[in-house]
């Protein structure tokens, strides 16, 4: 990739979104624009972006549907423009696979600061990008590079930031994986999220896992563990 970074910009505010893509371009991006839910899926279906931004409310929809459309075929980072508390409380809790939020009003140094940060984190990843072993726990499988876990051979259905969270655990099974370490290594140290995040997508690991797969220890305060045993 050479050039400025491409940041699809979804937002359907004027008075946002036009100071927003000035900044961005005196920032060194190349910034395209689109106010509806309709125009973002199919800019990202025409185009390749390195990353997206996006408001959670939008005319015609909800910024979700955008992500979902997003993350069927690419793994685009992308960052939410969010306008109030209770929104970040669905990002988190519905696992909508943002990387990062910014909350309005926002600076456009924070936001381009911000930006940098998951840029440099998933162009890290993109790079050590390489075959892995699988990973054996169990019933539990967790095989790196073709991202799929199974229980038993067959398959579970996971969000990105779920697969990355229970691959972390397995490297550790056994061991206490310590919350700050699964922040680091799951969100990224530029992630500032708050623990809430963290035991929501365990919560919904847990879910997942038959009765089966290795259980998913509590260490209050501390972190999680995934036991070497099934249960019973
Ligand atoms: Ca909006």
């Amino acid at each position: 990739m050479s050039g400025a970074p491409r940041l699809l910009v979804v937002e359907d505010e004027p008075s946002i979104l036009q100071p927003l893509l000035r900044a961005l371009t005196r920032g060194g991006f190349e910034p395209t624009s689109a106010c509806t839910v309709a125009e973002a899926t199919s800019l990202v279906d025409r185009q390749e972006f390195d990353l997206v931004l996006l408001d959670l409310g939008l005319p015609d929809g909800d910024g979700r549907d955008v992500v979902r459309h997003l993350h069927r075929t690419t793994e685009t980072p992308v960052i939410m423009l969010t306008a109030r508390g209770a929104e970040i409380d669905r990002i988190v809790g519905l696992e909508i696979g943002a990387d990062d939020y910014v909350v309005k009003p926002f600076s456009s140094d924070e936001l381009i600061a911000r930006i940098r940060a998951v840029l440099r984190r998933t162009a890290g990843s993109a790079k050590t990008r390489r075959p892995l072993e699988p990973l054996t726990v169990g019933t539990l499988t967790v095989d790196p590079g073709a991202r799929v876990a199974s229980v038993d051979g067959a398959a579970l259905e996971l969000t990105r930031r779920e697969f990355d969270l229970l691959y972390a655990l397995a490297r550790r099974a056994g061991t206490v994986a310590g919350r700050e370490e699964l922040f680091d290594e799951v969100w990224g140290t530029g992630w500032f999220g708050t623990g809430k995040t963290l035991d929501v997508h365990v919560a919904g690991l847990r879910r997942k896992l038959p009765d089966d797969a290795p259980p998913i220890t509590t260490l209050r305060g501390v972190g999680y563990r995934l036991d070497l045993g099934t249960p019973g």
